[in-house]
């Protein structure tokens, strides 16, 4: 019995991420037929602006379809000995330019001696860059997003730190939940994607947020073979 009840709710949860997504992708798919039927009406210069929104929403709903298929197939992921400073001294290229684009600094802070954890690469750097695209997202171009580890006992830690617009209590308690978003043009799947991603990871994340002030984010990942929670 409590494998069926397992399975109706497995189902259920389907259908409702399923009536997410579906609305999450027609909206960028509306955009996109307008936009293609301006086209066909439009003198070229006004053509040029649509290619570009019509590219935009294109990416969009890709973005989304991927983030989504990630969050959903919560499969079984393939681990080697890492070093987690490492994986950020590659990332780090990309992020610098991201924060460029934006007139911001970052900040690398990488502890002296890391200990190699058990990690899939890909996914790490994902949830790297989505932590560190979200505090970017979150600061003017005044803004300096910190990104730090820390190696301390039982446990390695990455934390992104930024001095952006921060976040209410409110928002924070809704701040992992699928779908969820302030952004105009965010998908909310960040953050859920985060998590399950930790998850997979035996880690465990922390937020802290002022707002007008700031937001960090710990993650907390445990050495092999030792106890942390
Ligand atoms: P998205 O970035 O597409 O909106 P996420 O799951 O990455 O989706 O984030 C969900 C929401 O959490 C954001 O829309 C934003 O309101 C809030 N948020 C996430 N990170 C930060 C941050 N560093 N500072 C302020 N708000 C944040
Ligand atoms: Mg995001």
């Amino acid at each position: 019995l409590k494998d069926e009840v397992d399975r109706m709710e497995r189902l259920s949860l389907v259908g409702q991420m399923a009536a997410s997504i579906t609305h999450e992708i027609r909206n960028p798919m509306a955009v996109i037929r307008g936009f293609i039927q301006l086209l066909n009406e439009r003198s070229p210069v006004a053509q040029q602006s649509y290619f570009r929104i019509v590219l935009d929403e294109l990416d969009r709903a890709n973005g989304i379809i991927n983030d989504f298929l990630s969050l959903a197939q919560n499969r079984i992921v393939e681990k080697e000995s890492s070093n987690l400073n490492d994986l950020l001294n590659e990332l780090s290229p990309l992020i610098w330019a991201d924060a460029n684009m934006r007139g911001q600094m970052v900040d690398l802070q990488l502890c002296e001696d890391m200990d190699l954890l058990q990690m899939n690469s890909k996914e790490i750097k994902q949830l790297v860059l989505n932590l560190a695209r979200n505090g970017m997202e979150a600061m003017d171009d005044k803004g300096i997003l910190k990104i730090e580890t820390i190696n301390f006992k039982d446990t390695v830690q990455l934390r992104v730190i930024d001095n952006g617009i921060g976040m209410s209590e409110e928002k924070l308690a809704q701040l992992f939940e699928p779908f969820f978003t302030t952004k105009m043009n965010g998908t909310g799947l960040g953050l859920a994607l985060c998590l399950s991603i930790i998850e997979r990871h035996n880690g465990k994340i922390h937020v802290e947020s002022t707002e007008g002030q700031g937001t960090i984010f710990i993650v907390s990942f445990c050495k092999p073979d030792r106890f942390c929670w």
